[in-house]
């Protein structure tokens, strides 16, 4: 029986695990190093359900964006993930950004990004009373995730598909098939890398991608309380 070797359990690893646990063409197991899943991005962050406005028409990205939206979407009803489809606005506070909203907007419905409008000063502030701009661009399927409830389900899903979670097992070398931890060796006939911000680590590991190294940097969230915030409001980007 083919053997996968999951490398991390992040929302990645899991959506693979899953995905291959749904396939049933083998034996799956995911090797995490921490003692439960979530300790990394997959379960802090911000939860956008990103609708797909400012990515480049005809990528690969942009569908995966807009189908993956739709699907995940429907994922979190099905499963009883908290989820607000509350959309996103990008705000205009200027003349001059104008042009750049009719930009996105055009980019947006030739990815195929539903129901995206140009909403005038007077919508927006029945919308979203805090915000000041000349217009903004609504989209309404962008949503916020509760993204440690999304990773749990995910979890759940593969787990119930056979896959097996090996916790406190940090990857230390990988040679040909044969995968080190620190609980023992393990073997694979396939080795997926999800190893998220340690991913170059891994491929090292493997002999691969040595001229890559990720650079992570420090982000801080402020929390604002009791405010009318109602949906995802951005500023304009720059698109240059
Ligand atoms: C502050 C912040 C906000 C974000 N907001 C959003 C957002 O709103 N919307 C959005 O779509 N995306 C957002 N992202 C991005 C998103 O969180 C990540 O793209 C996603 O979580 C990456 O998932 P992952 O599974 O690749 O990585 P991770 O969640 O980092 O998972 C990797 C796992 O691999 C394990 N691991 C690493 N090395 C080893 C090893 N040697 N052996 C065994 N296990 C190992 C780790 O312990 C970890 O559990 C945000 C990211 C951050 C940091």
């Amino acid at each position: 029986m083919t053997h996968y070797v999951v490398i991390g359990g992040g929302i990645i690893g899991s959506a693979i695990a899953r995905e291959l646990g749904l396939r049933g063409t083998g034996k799956v197991t995911v090797l995490e190093k921490e003692s439960s899943v979530g300790r990394h991005a997959s379960g802090r962050n911000s939860g956008v359900i990103h609708s797909g406005i400012n990515q480049k028409p005809g990528s690969v990205k942009a569908r995966m964006c807009v189908e993956g939206n739709r699907r995940l979407r429907e994922y979190c009803v099905k499963h009883a993930v908290p989820m607000q489809e509350c959309g996103t606005l990008v705000v205009a506070r200027q003349e001059s950004e104008l042009p750049v909203l009719d930009k996105l907007l055009a980019m947006g419905r030739e990815c195929g990004v539903p129901g995206l409008t140009i909403i005038g000063n007077s919508e927006l502030k029945e919308r979203e009373p805090l915000a000041n701009g000349k217009a903004a661009l609504f989209s309404p399927t962008g949503a916020v995730v509760d993204s440690p409830a999304l990773l749990k389900a995910v979890v759940a899903d593969a787990q119930a598909q056979g896959v097996r979670y090996r916790y406190v097992h940090r990857v230390n070398g990988i040679k040909g098939t044969n995968i080190s931890t620190t609980q023992g060796d393990i073997n694979g006939d396939y080795v997926i890398n999800c190893a998220g911000l340690y991913a170059d680590k891994v491929a090292h590991m493997m002999g691969l991608g040595r001229e890559y190294r990720i650079i992570p940097f420090r982000g801080e969230y402020m929390e604002v309380k009791n405010t009318d915030i109602r949906s995802m409001i951005y500023q304009t980007p720059d698109l240059r």
